[in-house]
């Protein structure tokens, strides 16, 4: 007799959508069947869909170090709402992750209050040793991530946005032949390598010759204009094909090179794609009336990028979709524009802003469970444990209402600190009920959980974009 089992849901698995029968022992999916089976507990899922528990690739929780702006237990609980039962850690924090012994720590840290399972990126930084990166491979880094052209705080390795103006030493941002060999050295440690693809160089010029107002939307697309990803992801490529590294474009907002990366992939070069729901949501004039709340680095773009986003995942361009959960302290983000820091919260809304525009017929419904969960777990070692609802699979599991909608209030965000365009915003769509390894954390749509059991996920599989599931 099995220990439970959700009946006749309409269940995603990678075959299809199909009124099944899930059942689950021990923590993990055992069978799945038109056929009904003796088991202790019944959850009735009549009308209701079953999907894979989703993976965020791309999350800050600002733990350690920020934690006034967000912490590790409120992230992985707003994860667990939104039916993100993994997420993967940027390593930007305070310090940032650079090496072995501190990731180490870290996982020992987390573990204690993790309400998801987890994975950790590394920073890539010029500084770091070969034998340093081979060593963060083994102790289980997801991957590394590389914030190209930016300079690092020599200490902390933190983020240095005017280096003329940085009082403390710097480490210089790596050159183009630098970005290679750490291609070089990544590929060696079997990792991939996740770029933040905005060159630093042409958005500061740009900041010296800007014909925009100070505190215009205008002023903030021209700084950070769609050529400065562009012209880095054009170069990533050259460098990914040279080194044979796997490369990943983390939040890409500028839809223009699309057609550039698949032909590069059909050539072999390694290569995925993630965006992000706020560029699949929004135009940049709907960015302008949210003024701070909507800023993000890049930014949101003009219509023609979310439509040509919205094409790119219908084509199997875009491989998956990170929430790039940025939180700030309110009172930092209620600035004006140009003072606000960049960056907005979305673990929790990351799966249901994609069933919002899914069931509002901007994206295929069946799109989701690939982009959320099989391409993620493919991609970054996780599969077949995670990213799909099969036999021997981890029982993460959500159960949605699409009849359902979900205002999103202070109360029911879980994240340190609720903010807009969230708060207030009505989504199509219901996470109603959440399960971590057979375990439910959410029900009703109410966290219910009483002990965070999430686990460290090192990779356990080299990663090859091939695997990367593509309609095309
Ligand atoms: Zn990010």
């Amino acid at each position: 007799m099995y220990e439970w089992g959700i009946e006749q849901a309409t269940v995603w698995t990678p075959a299809g959508a199909q009124k099944q029968n899930v059942y689950v022992d021990k923590g993990q999916i055992v069978e799945i069947t038109g056929a009904l089976r003796p088991c202790r507990v019944r959850v009735d899922g009549q009308g209701k869909d079953l999907l894979p528990g989703m993976i965020d690739v791309h999350v800050h929780s600002r733990d350690p170090g920020l934690t006034e702006e967000e912490d590790w237990a409120h992230s992985t609980m707003a994860a667990a709402m939104g039916g993100i039962t993994t997420i993967l850690e940027m390593p930007n924090s305070r310090p940032a992750l650079t090496n072995a012994a501190q990731l180490r720590e870290r996982v020992g840290a987390f573990q204690e209050n993790a309400w998801v399972d987890f994975g950790l990126w590394a920073l890539l930084s010029p500084d770091m040793a070969e034998s340093e990166i081979m060593a963060l491979g083994s102790a289980g880094a997801v991957g590394f991530k590389l914030f190209w052209g930016y300079a690092l705080d020599a200490v902390t390795h933190t983020l240095v946005y005017d280096p003329a103006r940085y009082t403390a030493p710097v480490i210089p941002a790596p050159s183009v032949g630098d970005v290679l060999s750490l291609l070089e050295t990544a590929q060696r440690a079997s990792r991939v390598v996740a770029v933040h693809a905005e060159d630093a160089s042409i958005i500061r010029h740009r900041q010296q010759h800007s014909p925009y107002e100070v505190d215009s939307y205008a002023r903030l697309l021209w700084e950070h204009p769609a050529v400065s990803e562009n012209a880095t992801i054009a170069v990533l490529i050259e460098l990914a094909r040279a080194s044979g590294a796997a490369v990943h474009i983390v939040h890409l907002a500028s839809s223009d090179m699309l057609p550039l990366i698949a032909q590069a992939r059909k050539q072999g070069v390694d290569i995925t794609v993630e965006t992000a729901p706020h560029y699949l949501l929004w135009d940049a004039d709907q960015a302008a009336s949210f003024g701070a709340a909507a800023k993000a680095f890049p930014p949101i773009r003009e219509a023609r990028h979310r439509d040509g986003l919205r094409e790119g995942i219908a084509a199997g361009f875009i491989d998956m979709v990170g929430s790039d959960h940025a939180p700030h302290d309110p009172a930092r983000k209620s600035r004006s524009l140009v003072e606000a820091p960049a960056g907005i919260p979305g673990v929790q809304t990351l799966f249901l802003s994609l069933m919002h525009l899914a069931l509002g017929g901007a994206l295929d419904f069946a799109r989701i469970p690939e982009l959320l969960a099989a391409a993620p777990a493919k991609r970054f070692g996780l599969w077949p444990r995670k990213g799909a609802i099969q036999v021997g699979a981890d029982a993460d599991l959500v159960i949605v209402n699409r009849r359902g909608t979900t205002l999103l209030t202070d109360n029911n965000q879980k994240t340190l600190h609720p903010q807009k365009p969230w708060t207030g915003l009505t989504l199509m769509g219901q996470v109603e009920d959440v399960y971590l390894r057979g375990k439910a954390l959410v029900h009703g749509g109410e966290f219910i959980a009483q002990n965070p059991q999430g686990q460290f996920l090192p990779p356990h599989v080299i990663p090859d974009g091939s695997e990367v599931s593509s309609p095309v």
